[in-house]
């Protein structure tokens, strides 16, 4: 590049410099305060018909909630932004201030309002029972539930109220939509959720197996939730008394419901009662009953994981070529996909490509849990195992078989125990990285440690308390298998061994001498 073509670059790039500082700066001065000011960031979770649900062209959303919240900004004179969330993460965001506000049908209760503000009552609801047409009759009321499979949308009234039924079995699932699906498959006895939502899926007829019994089994009021002294309160509530006066408030209702709406409090009665105090203790048992089950499914998938490497690495190493090139397949893809996928496949994928079959197959969660973890471990074991016995020195096969030993004792008294030995760090590393992976099956709904603690979130919204506590107990579960393994790797050392051995005998000498 000659002197001219430099100076010309260099120019180049400096004005395109001075450019970008001017856009940023007029956007940093002009653009941002603006929307500072004006625009609302609005958390709701999109499936939960009639309130919020997707917009039937895919983009953006729909619902009562969605119309009042409309209405709400023109009002207040502020623009009004959706976002979607899941449910339970709606009130830690407004704890983080990463939205504006909420609204997703979200009962107003004592727990709640500890941690965000709630502006006026805005909507009458209840809780009601959904069961399936053919069990209707059979159960009325939250006493029948009892001993009763009971789906629920994780973090709602509903499922703090179905917790409290004696010996009912809970599935929860990430919203109420997914819960009334489990209902129509067959899979529950009963759905616990908001009167209004599951009425509305039954009357537009994709849920028509389904009936509801006891309407309202409880009282509830909706509102507006912001963040904990948010100057926005008083404006959603001016917005909301104007928006009931002047009967926009009833427009926006009988577009979504039939009848008159019911009269709204100005304080809904829950707030009267007393909120549950928060203490992590209590919240200990249930953790470490968590704990419990992440310990089983780590135990049974290394179990099932090592006799699958085992197998998968001696078809690796065999003379017989198609048993390699199947071993290698496998492992292929069990390392190549991701284990959320596969967890996914196993458990959803593979009832429903049976059923297609004219099979009655249903998987029962731990059974899943263990078997997506258990192949997926088969395939790292068995790259750990393979690795370990080919490392060793090809020249011990020919030393024992120049002594007269078979393949077996060769790989019994030779190679495996020094193999092992190899294979033990890789091993330590597997193991550990097995106890943390056992959280993904959270999401098939299994209650292992992390999901407990997401469950306790859903309810205390304590994420850092909460989380914190669970991160804990995953280090000190990992902490012990490290340990273990640098003791084992200790023990199997076989220098270390025959010093010890040296000197237990040097110990021992004079003793003898003496007697
Ligand atoms: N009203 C219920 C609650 O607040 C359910 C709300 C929802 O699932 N969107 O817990």
């Amino acid at each position: 590049m000659n002197k001219k073509n430099v100076s010309f670059w260099i120019k180049r790039l400096g004005l395109g410099l001075i450019g970008s500082l001017l856009i940023i700066s007029i956007n940093y001065y002009l653009i941002s305060p603006l929307k500072a000011q004006e625009v609302l960031k609005v958390g709701t979770e999109p499936a939960f018909p009639p309130f919020e649900m997707q917009a039937p062209d895919g983009k953006g959303f729909t619902g009562f909630d969605i119309d009042l919240f409309k209405a709400i900004g023109e009002e207040a004179g502020l623009e009004i932004q959706f976002q979607s969330m899941p449910f339970d993460g709606l009130i830690p965001a407004l704890q983080s201030q990463t939205i504006d506000a909420a609204i997703s049908g979200m009962t107003i209760t004592a727990e709640r309002a500890q941690t965000v503000d709630f502006a006026r009552p805005y909507f009458r609801s209840g809780l009601a029972i959904a069961v399936r047409k053919e069990d209707q009759g059979k159960i009325k009321s939250f006493d029948d539930l009892e001993n009763k499979k009971v789906a629920v949308a994780i973090g709602t009234t509903g499922a703090q109220e179905a917790a409290k039924i004696p010996g009912v079995e809970l599935f929860t699932f990430d919203n109420s939509a997914l819960a009334l699906q489990e209902l129509s498959n067959g899979k529950v006895d009963a759905v616990v959720n908001d009167s209004p939502v599951t009425l509305y899926a039954i009357k537009i007829g994709n849920l028509n197996s389904i009936e509801i019994v006891g309407e309202l089994l409880t009282e509830e009021y909706y509102g507006i939730a912001l963040p904990k002294g948010s100057p926005n309160v008083e404006k959603v509530n001016n917005a909301l008394d104007e928006l009931l006066k002047t009967d926009k408030y009833r427009g926006v209702y009988q577009k979504w419901f039939a009848g008159e709406p019911a009269k709204l409090p100005l304080v809904t009665p829950a707030l009267e009662g007393e909120a549950a105090t928060f203490s992590l203790i209590s919240m200990l048992p249930a953790l470490l009953y968590g704990a419990l089950i992440t310990i089983l499914l780590t135990a049974f998938s290394v179990f099932f994981g090592t006799i699958g490497g085992t197998l998968l690495a001696t078809a690796s190493i065999s003379d017989f070529k198609p048993l390699g090139w199947l071993s290698r397949i496998y492992v292929d893809f069990f390392r190549g996909t991701p284990l959320l996928v596969q967890i996914f496949m196993i458990y959803f994928g593979i009832p429903s490509l049976l059923q297609g079959i004219g099979l009655d197959f249903n998987f029962n969660r731990f059974a899943a849990a263990v078997t997506a973890l258990s192949l997926n471990s088969a395939a790292y074991l068995a790259e750990i195992i393979r690795g370990g016995i080919q490392s060793i020195d090809i020249g011990q096969w020919e030393a024992s078989q120049s002594m007269g030993m078979g393949w077996r004792q060769t790989m019994r008294y030779v190679i495996f125990p020094q193999a092992f030995r190899r294979m033990l760090p890789p091993l330590g590393n597997e193991f550990i990285t097995m106890i943390k992976d056992t959280s993904l099956v959270a999401i098939i709904g299994f209650e292992e440690l992390f999901r407990q603690g997401q469950l306790m979130v859903a309810t205390t919204y304590r994420a850092f308390e909460i989380y914190a506590a669970v991160a804990l107990i995953y280090l000190f579960l990992t902490f012990i298998a490290s340990r273990v393994f640098s003791w084992l790797e200790k023990r199997l050392n076989p220098v270390r061994r025959a010093n010890k051995q040296a000197s237990a005998q040097i110990a021992s000498t004079p003793e003898q001498v003496a007697s």
